[in-house]
């Protein structure tokens, strides 16, 4: 039977404030800071404390509402969540449950195949917990660090609206972009500060109805999702062509065996025993706190990059991966600004520049060039100055030492052959110097005029200008057919 891919997801990201969601614990780095520093009565649960809400996180939480165009409440409740764990040292999370800061929003995305909206049923505000590692350094103890416990978290749940890994993909990336943009959270999965879980099910294609799902946790990378959802959609095809039916769970993702397992059956909502919070009052967000906070709004990667496609001419794929991170966009408008050709400099920008980083592992911040030594760059290029190829390897140097163009150039001579005499005398001479080829040229293998392009371009060092060059070459060529 073939079957249709239903997958909705659970976005949980810690909001990047001073201080934590309900005392005036600093939030730290809970990767690199010592443990249990940054701790006190309130975060770690002692008897007769009070929570106070952090406005400074609800007011994050209110970007990430109106970026995802989402209804926001202007009365939500927090609520307490019950389970025992020994990293939750209060017994509970505070949580937003029946009445959560805002919801039904939705989330445009760009696939292979068009646009798609997966729509977004809420948004809400609760705190993280501790973390706990488990050593066996011959005796097995777990140890607990509450640094993390009652740092702003903000969850973000899907709808079930995604059937492809392309479509989370475009969607799990885009969430983490805009609260990039937004400035509410890192987006750096490998410290945990942002956590993936899918939601997954399959169903007969054409069916109406929902098929049992699956809760997937441990998800550490865009990586591991995929291949965890995949790995699900499989196995439950097959249990579903045995005729046996998915138990409704929650699972764990093993990168090293590449498989999924049980952690536990699912537990429904009243294993919570979930009641308002009675240390909070009710969260009123006022039509002019939200307005303030729209107004302050950064612009959105999709709207900039309909800004660069409309403004630059750029392809979309090009201007969206130009527009994503904050920084490369500024980079690359300061260049335009600074007089680079928009199209030239978008293609070094992505192809070179962006290869070099990957090369070398550096950072968008640690580049050496500066918007206006890049931009020198692109218009000698583009006026001719030097041609491709001597560009790209003029741009690594500047990659390398931070020199600009022009100095780089002079200093090695690199300036492009354009001089029309120069290039006339080289061309004669490789005819001149390799006569079978001319011969097999003339007697029909036309496609030797690239093999003397190339020969001419070497005698040159690289450095004719190919237009020029080319021009010439069919003139000499086109003299001796006659
Ligand atoms: P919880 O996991 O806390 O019980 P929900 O019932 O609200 O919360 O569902 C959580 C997520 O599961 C949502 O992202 C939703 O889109 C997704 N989901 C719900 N039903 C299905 C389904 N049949 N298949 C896939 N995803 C689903
Ligand atoms: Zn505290
Ligand atoms: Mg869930």
């Amino acid at each position: 039977m073939r079957y249709e891919a239903v997958i909705g997801l659970e976005v949980h990201a810690e909001l990047l404030t001073r201080s934590k969601m309900f005392c005036s614990c600093a939030v730290v780095d809970s990767t690199s800071a010592a443990p249990n520093t940054a701790v006190c009565p309130v975060c770690a649960g002692m008897p007769g404390v009070l929570p106070v809400v952090n406005r400074q996180a609800v007011e994050y939480a209110l970007r990430v509402a109106l970026a995802l165009d989402c209804e926001v409440a202007q009365t939500s409740l927090f609520a307490r969540k019950n389970y025992f764990y020994p990293d939750l040292p209060k017994g509970y999370q505070i949580s937003q449950y029946e009445y959560p800061l805002a919801e039904r929003g939705r989330l445009v995305v760009d696939t292979i195949s068009g646009e798609r909206t997966i729509r977004i049923r809420r948004v809400h505000l609760e705190e993280d917990t501790g973390k706990l590692t488990h050593v066996n350094d011959g005796q097995p103890r777990s140890l607990v660090d509450l640094n993390r416990a009652g740092v702003p978290l903000l969850e973000i749940v899907s709808e079930p609206d995604m059937h492809s890994l392309e479509e989370v993909r475009a969607y799990a990336t885009s969430l983490r972009s805009i609260l990039r943009a937004l400035g509410v959270n890192s987006g750096d999965m490998e410290k945990g500060v942002i956590r993936f879980e899918a939601n997954v099910s399959i169903r007969p294609e054409g069916s109406a109805q929902l098929g049992t799902r699956v809760e997937i946790k441990n998800l550490n990378s865009f990586r591991a999702m995929e291949r965890a959802i995949a790995y699900e959609l499989e196995r439950q095809a097959a249990i579903l062509d045995q005729g046996k039916e998915v138990a409704q769970e929650t699972l764990g993702w093993s990168e090293s065996e590449g498989r999924t397992y049980s952690q536990r059956s699912k537990e429904e909502a009243h294993d919570y025993r979930y009641f308002p919070e009675p240390d909070l009052p009710p969260l009123v967000v006022d039509a002019d706190w939200l307005e303030r906070v729209a107004a302050e709004m950064p612009e959105l990667p999709r709207a900039r990059q309909q800004r660069f496609m409309n403004n630059y001419a750029l392809a979309a794929v090009d201007a969206r991966l130009l527009a994503e991170e904050a920084e490369t966009a500024a980079f690359y408008e300061a260049a335009v600004a600074a007089g680079a050709a928009p199209r030239l400099a978008a293609n070094y920008l992505l192809g070179e520049v962006f290869a070099w980083m990957n090369a070398s592992g550096e950072p968008f911040s640690a580049l050496r060039i500066t918007p206006s030594s890049f931009a020198g760059l692109i218009q000698m290029l583009e006026s001719g100055q030097v041609n491709q190829n001597t560009a790209k390897a003029v741009l690594a140097e500047m990659l390398r030492d931070g020199r600009e163009a022009a100095e780089i150039i002079a200093a090695s001579g690199l300036q492009q052959v354009s001089d029309a005499d120069v290039i006339t005398a080289l061309v004669a001479r490789v005819l001149e110097e390799n006569p079978a080829e001319v011969e097999s040229y003339l007697n029909g293998k036309e496609t030797l005029a690239n093999w003397f392009f190339g020969q001419v371009m070497r005698a040159a060092a690289g450095r004719a200008n190919p237009q020029i060059l080319r021009r010439e070459l069919a003139r000499q060529l086109g003299n001796l057919k006659r």
